[in-house]
């Protein structure tokens, strides 16, 4: 077992698992995982002066930070692990190499210090300390807020180390017996390279988290009262349901019904439609005479947005090849220029609705039109074109799907991204790829994306009217 286990076994148990023993080809590369490594490598290099060097030489030689480090050794009970440290970072002290020894750093992405950290210090440490013949007294997280390395002291104390060593030992337990089960907290799934073929297994399971809106707490009160599945929940009473909710107070008898749907939809694969015929009659009338899709693509850790995109549809009959779609991009030297033309494009159609998937959209054309001094009258009337076609979705439909991201949804109806297995978080990993090789590949990439998800969120609005026209 190495620290990348003890990583994942913290998060989830049958990742560790996967990790170690599972079939690499079933395994999705993570965008998460590379934007993680390249902001950790610039935030270390920060902190190090630029004297960041790998391997046991650098140790040898006593640069001030060592990346790329593995080193071997006998746990306990004959238990064989590897440490990985993060990087480790020269301080005064008495080691095998001289008058100088090294301690063990992690890098800390958003403001908390969680187990992960502490645990991945107090790992490296135990270790590390024969290997260089020196004690190590304390670790560092090291973060990045506002542009300005943040350091923080943790002390390796022996409760930490003991609680370490109990975690080592039920991950070694772990990694030697069977697949542990899917996690319950499925929100954790989100980003995990496994997400695929963990999924398959819980449909073929009937997991009765794979039914939105239901989470972990919800998934046992359901087990406790013998709603084992999702095939049991589809055919059971919504009355008789809504009682069993009383968590859900008010709302106990609608959540039944949303969920006895669900899992019905889930199962036969058929949308339901909820009968709410004034919004998307609205939705007809107002797109009538034309329409912006809008959708932008940020990086949420630098809380800027990089790309803004405008679909310009004149009417529903224009051929796909001839609508015009506009990117642009926002570098940080160039904002005023980028609010400039969002402004001239929102308001040479000044009638127009601007339809977007999610509340992103509208929150950053708030937040521009403030920037630009923009009355509250204004900013008003600005908002109140934009429609969010995820709310609109979710009020009128019960789809056969797991969740109601652009991405199900608008896979579902059929549409296909040019990139295979395309998501924001790629997009950001080009992005951050493009300001680092300043190559124009990357951002052909990001914009081609930014252009499918207009032509996506414009699937779904066609799908929402043309329904509309059928039954009327
Ligand atoms: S997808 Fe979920 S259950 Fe599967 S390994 Fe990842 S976090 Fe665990």
């Amino acid at each position: 077992m190495n620290s990348l286990h003890l990583k994942s076994f913290i998060r989830c148990k049958r990742k560790a698992w996967l990790d170690f023993k599972g079939k690499k080809s079933y395994e999705i590369w993570s965008p998460h995982k590379a934007i993680d490594k390249i902001n950790q490598f610039q935030i270390f290099s920060e902190f190090c002066n630029s004297e960041i060097y790998t391997g046991l030489k650098a140790c040898e030689n006593g640069y001030q930070g060592v990346i790329g480090l593995k080193l071997r050794g006998n746990l306990f009970q004959n238990i064989n692990a590897e440490i990985r440290p993060q990087l480790l970072v020269k301080t005064k002290g008495k080691s095998k190499w001289g008058q100088y020894k090294y301690l063990p750093a992690v890098y800390k992405l958003g403001h908390k210090t969680t187990k992960e950290h502490l645990f991945d210090l107090a790992f490296s440490s135990m270790l590390l300390e024969s290997f260089q013949d020196s004690k190590i007294e304390k670790g560092l997280v090291i973060s990045s807020f506002d542009k300005k390395v943040n350091v923080e002291e943790i002390d390796l104390n022996k409760k930490l180390r003991k609680k370490v060593l109990n975690v080592l030992l039920s991950l070694n337990e772990c990694l030697e017996g069977f697949m542990p089960e899917i996690t319950q907290d499925r929100k954790k799934c989100t980003i995990c390279s496994w997400q695929k073929f963990c999924d398959k297994e819980s449909k073929e399971n009937g997991y009765l988290t794979d039914i939105d809106g239901i989470g972990s707490k919800t998934a046992s009160l359901l087990i406790s009262n013998g709603i084992s599945d999702t095939q049991t929940l589809a055919s059971y009473s919504e009355k008789k349901l809504g009682e069993t909710l009383s968590k859900f107070k008010d709302q106990k008898y609608e959540k039944a019904s949303l969920f006895v749907k669900q899992a019905q939809a889930y199962i036969s694969g058929e949308p339901y439609r909820i009968s709410n015929k004034n919004d998307t009659n609205d939705l007809l009338k107002k797109t009538f005479s034309g329409f912006y899709i809008f959708d932008i693509e940020s990086n949420p850790d630098d809380k800027h947005d990089f790309l803004y995109g405008f679909l310009k549809i004149n009417n529903l009959f224009t051929k796909k090849e001839d609508l015009i779609y506009e990117p642009i991009l926002n570098l940080k030297k160039n904002k005023g220029e980028s609010y400039r033309k969002i402004i001239e494009i929102l308001f040479s159609q000044k009638e127009w609705p601007v339809l977007h998937y999610g509340e992103t959209e509208k929150v950053a054309i708030i937040n521009i039109a403030k920037n630009l001094n923009f009355s509250f009258e204004e900013i008003d009337s600005l908002a109140s074109r934009f429609i969010d076609l995820h709310i609109f979705i979710r009020k009128s439909w019960i789809l056969p799907l797991k969740n109601y991201s652009l991405k199900s949804v608008s896979n579902w109806l059929g549409f296909q991204w040019m990139e295979k297995n395309a998501s924001g978080s790629k997009a950001l990993y080009w992005w951050i790829q493009y300001q680092i090789t300043e190559n124009e590949i990357f951002l052909k990439k990001i914009i081609q994306y930014n252009k499918d998800d207009c032509f996506a969120t414009l699937q779904i609005a066609e799908y929402l009217i043309k329904n509309q026209l059928k039954k009327n």
